[in-house]
């Protein structure tokens, strides 16, 4: 904020925006245009991280609206992997035998301009009534071959302790749910809304881990910290998933202190994703070239716990495949195999 205050609330619409000097009241017109097709909103937690004077700010990248986001290329698509045609009850996505989503609400503490379900998200994007709920819920204990309840949205972190509770709870009495996963960007983006009684609501004896979205170290505020600790404390197992992002840490610099920040807080880094084609978002893709190269570039100068599996998610709901830096390579007899200092070694073939 210019001058260092915070807004008292989410800043949700353009002229918020520029009343809060975040935007030149010149793109007013464009902006309002995008805001009326794309949901709006930056958190005072996220406002107050952004430099108004810097027009490449990382943080302003990620959640400023753009007149570009209404240029679709014709490589983009509206629902890019494709929940639309997984969806058996509303609120649930089946892609992997093992595992499914439920989507219990669609609303997000701040609107990623990159976001890949920006179609669907929004304060009006709807949450599921308790009926509803109740059959997503009841869908999963008629599929025991699904081990896994991932609660995404929109962000789960949103719905209140109770109704979240109740969700957890429903979940680990299902004997064949062995994992519950969250993916949430509240701990950075909105970590007031970490309570203990949301840490209580997540308290189960099945194995729980919260997937934190966070694309830039700037983000792990010292309030998002404490939120994180809050987690940690209730026994949540913290996993970080990132985007990669023209801007915002498609540099070698930017990424290390990413993956640095996120283990620093207990966070283990688990997805780096490729930018999903989602419309109006081309200005944020890095070409998957330069990001394996990126990748490469980090290995042996970071810890191997901070290494994240750079993924791709497959259009038409073909699934999430590991395009990452490749260090090994068939060879005559053996296998070529790059060391991350430099070095290079030939393993060869076991003897039969
Ligand atoms: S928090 Fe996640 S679902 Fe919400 S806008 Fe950002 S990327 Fe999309």
């Amino acid at each position: 904020m210019p001058d260092g205050s915070l807004p008292a609330r989410p800043l949700r619409d353009a002229d918020a925006l520029a009343g809060a000097g975040l935007v030149p009241p010149g793109d007013l017109p464009a902006l309002r245009a995008v805001a009326a097709r794309y949901a709006v909103s930056v958190t005072p937690a996220m406002a107050a991280l952004i430099d108004p004077a810097d027009p490449a700010d990382p943080i302003a990248a990620q959640y400023l609206p753009h007149p570009s986001e209404l240029d679709a290329t014709a490589q983009e698509l509206a629902d890019p992997i494709a929940d639309g045609p997984h969806t058996p009850v509303k609120g649930v996505v089946h892609r992997y035998p093992d595992r499914a989503l439920l989507k219990p609400l669609l609303a997000c503490p701040v609107y990623c301009r990159f976001c890949f379900r920006r179609e669907q998200v929004g304060p009006a994007g709807g949450v599921l009534d308790e009926a509803e709920l109740e059959a997503a819920l009841d869908w999963f204990a008629a599929n025991p071959g699904v081990r896994e309840a991932i609660l995404t949205g929109g962000d789960p972190l949103m719905l209140s302790p109770r109704r979240l509770a109740h969700i957890v709870r429903r979940l680990s009495a299902m004997p064949h749910i062995g994992i519950i996963r969250l993916h949430s960007r509240v701990p950075v983006a909105d970590p007031g809304r970490v309570t203990a009684a949301l840490a209580e609501a997540l308290d189960t004896e099945t194995a729980l881990f919260l997937c934190l979205h966070a694309n830039h170290a700037r983000e792990f505020t010292d309030a998002a910290r404490a939120a994180l600790r809050r987690l940690s404390r209730a026994g949540v197992a913290l996993l970080g998933q990132s985007v990669l992002l023209r801007g915002v840490n498609d540099t070698a610099e930017a990424m290390e202190a990413l993956l640095r920040t996120m283990l620093a807080n207990r966070v283990k880094p688990y997805y780096l994703h490729q930018l999903d084609r989602a419309p109006g978002t081309a200005r944020f893709e890095v070409p998957i070239a330069e990001g394996r190269a990126l990748l490469a570039s980090l290995r042996g100068r970071l810890t191997g716990l901070a290494w994240p599996t750079y993924a791709l998610d497959l259009p038409e709901g073909q699934g999430k495949a590991p395009i990452g830096p490749d260090f090994a390579e068939r060879a005559e007899g053996g296998w070529r195999v790059r060391g991350p200092l430099g070095g290079e070694h030939f393993q060869a073939d076991a003897a039969p």
